[in-house]
């Protein structure tokens, strides 16, 4: 389970995977696990802080809180979207032997919920939220919609250009296609598509799985961001380059975007984002 820990300065830090990097001490005066379904406010939402620990100033640190926002935004998403296919609605959980990260918000250690129509172990506060009146969608679909994920790697689309012409034709069409018909057919064809737009010194990655009907697992999302990170460090490390790098990654979490990379750099992390792209086991 995800833990939390409070601070001789009356703040509550994340523990663990989620660890906080701002604790102005490491010596906890308290070590609890973070029941976030006990700590939300029932009726809006809002996460507190244990009653009776700590003085009466005793919060949640900002940067903890933040890491909180980003699980619960993440798993808005995904159940949102979720119930915008299927039809299962105030479904049954049953209580697993914990298997790693919540599949849908990322928590770490907390996937102990387990439901066979939705296909998915999550989190007890995935499950909690999920059977929620909200998020829901106006019109639920009567049958599960969801696509079928593939049991074999999807071979990407990849499309390189170079300051407008189609550089190298690395799949049977692309030589006379353009973008946009490239990018059409990923999604007729249900594959993950990955563009590579080189500009003259510097050149963009994008890798988009949205024309495979799903998204991005937390953990390959965590390998992402981690290459994302590597790729930062070493452009910011070469004085030759003279621009800033952005990274983004869609709150959907179907694609990913790189800028300001040197070409060769933006070529072998479109290798690298390929290789999880096309990958179903880093789907969901
Ligand atoms: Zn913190
Ligand atoms: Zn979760």
């Amino acid at each position: 389970m995800a833990e939390m820990g409070l601070t001789p300065t009356d703040r509550w830090h994340l523990l663990g995977k989620h660890a906080c990097h701002h604790a102005e001490s490491t010596d906890f005066v308290e070590v609890m696990e973070f029941d976030e379904p006990a700590l939300t406010d029932p009726e809006w939402g809002t996460l507190g802080v244990p009653a009776d620990h700590g003085g009466p100033d005793t919060k949640w640190c900002r940067h903890c809180k933040d890491t909180i926002d980003d699980l619960q935004y993440r798993r808005y998403n995904i159940i949102a979207d979720l119930k915008g296919l299927v039809p299962y609605r105030n479904v049954s959980w049953t209580t697993v032997d914990c298997d790693g990260d919540c599949s849908w918000c990322g928590k770490s250690n907390s996937a102990t919920q387990y439901n066979d129509k939705l296909d998915a172990t999550v989190c007890p506060t995935c499950a909690w939220k999920y059977n929620r009146s909200r998020p829901d969608v106006e019109n639920p679909p009567e049958t599960d919609r969801r696509l079928e994920t593939p049991t074999d790697e999807v071979d990407p689309i990849r499309y390189t250009t170079d300051t407008g012409d189609v550089e190298c034709p690395q799949d049977e069409q692309s030589a006379s296609e353009s973008i946009e018909k490239a990018h059409q057919r990923a999604t007729d064809e249900q594959r993950p598509y990955i563009e590579v737009k080189i500009k003259g010194k510097y050149a963009d990655v994008v890798c988009d799985i949205a024309g495979t009907g799903h998204r991005f697992r937390p953990a390959a999302i965590e390998e992402i961001e981690s290459l994302q990170a590597e790729q930062k460090t070493k452009a910011e490390a070469d004085p030759d380059h003279k621009s800033s790098v952005m990274t983004d990654i869609s709150p959907r979490r179907t694609h990913v975007r790189m800028t300001t990379l040197f070409p060769e750099d933006a070529r072998r992390f479109a290798d690298d984002l390929a290789a999880i792209a096309a990958d179903p086991e880093n789907w969901q």
